[in-house]
């Protein structure tokens, strides 16, 4: 288990208090497991998506993007094998009344009082376990019982396979390469939990690359170690990152490896993300499903065949909280206690914010026409209300790398002091200079001081 000082309830706390996450419909007393992004949690969000569609698209140029619809074909799922097996085994507690996955009992708490995992004491009744499908249904037209059943989508892959066609047409790319996708997934999660680790409706964020297959090994290899730089890069601890191999008898009846990519969440060592090499599978039934023929054609030669996928597949919302466990830190200055996110600042929500000193004598002017200057570069936020130590200490809560404080030198040298979030250094530096200075450290390599 982690010495850090970051528990899942600190998170949950720091994420309603400081506007990043709430949990959803919270006037009508909630609904389990569901949650609603505010402004802090939207901008790192879209951070953590911007960040892997850099990686993927902007980086290489092996891949390209889709949105494909969450709604697709009902006989989607039938070739893709999620009508018959995207199921989890479940079990129904007779005494306590309560729902859980039958292979995930230690990760269970039973509904009584004290709390044991389910099936720990002999009051506990569990019946047989049955397999329970997790797509969620719901009818196209407007007469339910006269419409075609759909399924909201549990991966975005699927969709990828489905435009595999359009893309050999338009792409003018060829194997080795791949198709890159973020979007929502929902699968009807029989325990969700731990915040926004398992919910039923959530972010994916994936890629289908396919290659030649007598490269497949080769290029599961590459796609497993760029995947796991990815999260180092961005600033998670290298000791609280690790490669899960799956056993033989884990792996789906397709794929010949996985491995998962996992991180040490306050609640153990958890998935993060799953390479897989699924062969050329996904391809085959669907071409059989469809009739249509998905291959890959060299014009040159006149060589065809069907290409094989390997898979990195990740969540938008678990890496958000990964990231979010990660930077959370605890420390005092002039001995009072502080709370500080050492967010990557590429994922900070807000890079830079601007505080006049006091509220007069011409500050919050210059403070102004700076703020303006800086948002055109970097998100910026300008706040002149309430003591300065509360304004900074509200700052490292979200996790702003750097502060630009206004005082009346400010006005008489046109010179601002820049505070790091981290280090507490505060540097005397020419307004003139402050965009570039912002922009020179945003692109600067980062390492968590927390490492
Ligand atoms: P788990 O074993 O945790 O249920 P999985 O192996 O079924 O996950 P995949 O189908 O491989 O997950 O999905 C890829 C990624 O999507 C996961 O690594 C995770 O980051 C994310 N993900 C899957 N299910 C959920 C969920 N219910 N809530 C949030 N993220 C999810």
């Amino acid at each position: 288990m982690s010495q850090d000082v970051v528990t899942m309830d600190k998170i949950v706390s720091l994420c309603k208090r400081r506007g990043f996450i709430f949990p959803s419909s919270e006037i009508y007393g909630g609904l389990g497991s569901s949650y609603d992004y505010g402004h802090y949690g939207v901008l790192l969000k879209s951070n953590v998506k911007a960040q892997w569609w850099r990686s993927m698209l902007q980086e290489r140029d092996d891949i390209v993007a889709l949105d494909s619809a969450i709604i697709q074909h009902p006989r989607t799922w039938e070739a893709s094998g999620h009508l018959a097996g995207f199921t989890d085994p479940m079990v129904d507690c007779r005494t306590c009344k309560l729902r859980f996955r039958a292979d995930r009992l230690v990760d269970a708490q039973c509904g009584r009082k004290p709390s044991k995992h389910p099936g720990e004491t002999s009051d506990c009744d569990l019946t047989e376990a049955r397999d329970f499908n997790l797509m969620f249904e719901t009818t196209v037209g407007p007469i339910k019982d006269e419409g075609a059943t759909v399924y909201l989508r549990p991966e975005t892959a699927q969709g990828i396979f489905l435009n595999f066609k359009h893309y050999l047409q338009f792409s003018r790319k060829k194997p080795p390469f791949g198709i890159a996708q973020i979007g929502k997934s929902f699968r009807n999660e029989i325990t969700p939990g731990n915040f926004i680790f398992r919910t039923r409706e959530f972010e994916q964020m994936e890629m289908e690359f396919f290659v030649p297959p007598e490269d497949a090994d080769r290029w599961f290899e590459h796609w497993v170690s760029e995947r796991m730089s990815w999260y180092t890069r961005l600033g998670i601890r290298a000791d609280h990152l690790r490669l899960r191999p799956h056993e033989q008898d884990e792996l789906s009846h397709y794929s010949s490896a996985t491995s998962d990519v996992e991180y040490l969440f306050p609640i153990d060592w958890q998935e993060l993300e799953g390479v897989a090499n699924r062969g050329d599978f996904d391809l085959r039934a669907h071409a059989e499903h469809s009739g249509q023929k998905l291959e890959y054609v060299d014009t040159a030669s006149g060589a065809r065949y069907v290409p094989h996928v390997i898979e990195p597949a990740a969540g938008a919302d678990r890496a958000t909280l990964a990231f979010l466990v990660d930077a959370y830190d605890e420390d005092e200055i002039g001995g009072e206690g502080r709370t500080v996110l050492r967010l990557h600042p590429q994922l900070a929500p807000v890079k830079v914010a601007i505080l006049p000193l006091v509220k007069k004598d011409g500050q919050p002017e210059l403070a102004t026409e700076i703020y303006r200057d800086l948002r055109e570069r970097v998100q910026a936020e300008y706040d002149e209300g309430g003591a300065i130590g509360r304004r900074y200490r509200r700052q490292d809560e979200i996790g702003t790398p750097w502060g630009v404080t206004i005082d009346h030198q400010s006005l008489e040298d046109r010179t601002v002091t820049l505070r790091d979030r981290d280090s507490l250094a505060q540097e005397r530096i020419a307004i003139a200079e402050l965009p570039n200075e912002i922009e020179r450290r945003l692109r600067a390599p980062w390492k968590s001081p927390k490492a």
